[in-house]
């Protein structure tokens, strides 16, 4: 039987997961939100597990629009079976479209039992786009529009998570002519705490760490000016990039497969858009698998994060650099640097006149014997004239 609002560590005694488990799942939290999420932030493994632990699991109640699923598929392709199993016991995933057995009158039933069950607690995660035009008649549930049901379901949760891209603006529905008139969830609900994760698909341990803090502590990150949590998207790829030193040295790969491309050079000319990209993926990977993301396995960044290129601008077309960001590998600015005396500068000014001075009397020679009286010619006949 479902118990409602058990503890994280009721539930995980009773199902027998161990803590070692546990203690690893907390470690890759961390990976995923070290700074600036209020469950980990400078926290140990340790730490972190034990003040999970305190928390009741959150009810999740997902819905899916016009989606690929991408986004449900990211959470549950682990590269360890056991750390999807894991996920389900520290989130009450109540209803999910395509996870659950139910279907037709049984889903429905399914959804207003969790929505009666955790009235106002639960959150609502939305995936895929909302399609508007037309009064909304591309998408209908349960004989109802997207926009009726998310309406109705929204306003009864406690916050909404935006997951991908087209959820959080409309993404690749919204690409091209937009022909449902595909749009994120904030353009329809306004008065629910609501977070962004772009991406294609988005990190999930991303909206792990957001529905944890929620859940131990019932506050949301702090988020930038798309509602993005700045602890995963303060920073642009192109910062951290492991091919960044290619960049600043110039070298480029051209074409894939070329000899720069196998050495794993910069894919600028290749159409990265990894310098106007706010995301985390350069240092927080998929699937538990170092290198797994875009750049890692030598394709370029399409933008996926950014409303304004991803689906948008071509994927292999470069973009112009708006922010240059210094790379990482500058020496900082209290490294040592040799002092300069005053004496120094003394010695280094009677060389430098001297040498100013010998060059000064050179010129007048060699002008002198040449004729040169360093004015252009066309100048110095009009000083001719005017003499
Ligand atoms: Fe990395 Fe792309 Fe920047 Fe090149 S342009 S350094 S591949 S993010």
């Amino acid at each position: 039987m479902k118990r409602q609002n058990e503890r994280i560590d009721a539930h995980l005694a009773r199902c027998g997961v161990n803590r070692r488990d546990f203690l690893g799942f907390c470690s890759r939290l961390m990976v995923a939100a070290p700074f600036g999420l209020a469950l980990t932030d400078r926290m140990t493994p340790e730490a972190v597990a034990a003040t999970l632990s305190e928390a009741r699991r959150p009810s999740v109640i997902w819905l899916h629009f016009q989606d690929c699923t991408g986004c449900s598929e990211t959470l549950l392709r682990t590269s360890q079976p056991d750390l999807a199993d894991l996920l389900f016991h520290v989130i009450s995933l109540d209803y999910h479209e395509t996870l659950m057995a139910a279907s037709g009158h049984a889903a429905e039933k399914a959804l207003h039992e969790a929505m009666d069950a955790n009235d106002g607690n639960f959150i609502c995660v939305v995936e895929g786009s909302i399609p508007e035009k037309d009064d909304g008649i591309y998408m209908t549930l349960a004989g109802k529009p997207a926009i009726k049901v998310l309406e109705e379901v929204g306003q009864r949760a406690g916050a909404i998570v935006a997951i991908g891209s087209c959820a959080s603006w409309g993404g690749v529905p919204s690409s091209g002519d937009n022909p449902t008139g595909a749009q994120g969830v904030d353009r329809f609900i306004r008065t629910k705490p609501l977070v962004n994760i772009p991406g294609c698909p988005p990190n999930p341990y991303v909206l792990l760490g957001v529905i944890l803090e929620w859940a131990r502590y019932g506050t949301l990150p702090d988020l930038d000016m798309q509602k993005r949590p700045k602890f995963a998207f303060d920073r642009v790829i192109h910062e951290h990039c492991p091919r960044r030193p290619h960049f600043d040295a110039g070298r480029f790969a051209k074409a894939f497969g070329d000899d720069g491309h196998r050495q794993g050079w910069c894919l600028y000319e290749l159409g990265c858009k990894g310098p106007d990209t706010h995301a985390a993926c350069s240092t927080r990977h998929f699937n538990e698998i170092e290198d797994v993301w875009p750049i890692g396995i030598g394709a370029p960044c399409v933008g996926c994060t950014e409303k304004h290129l991803a689906f948008k601008v071509p994927i292999f077309e470069p973009i112009p650099i708006h922010n240059a960001t210094p790379p990482e590998t500058y020496p900082p600015v209290a490294s040592p640097q040799g002092t300069v005396t005053p004496l120094a500068t003394g010695l280094v000014g009677i060389g430098v006149g001297a040498v100013a001075g010998a060059a000064f009397v050179a010129s007048r020679s060699f002008s002198a014997e040449s004729g040169d009286t360093s004015v252009p010619k066309d100048k110095q006949n009009d000083g001719d004239e005017e003499s």
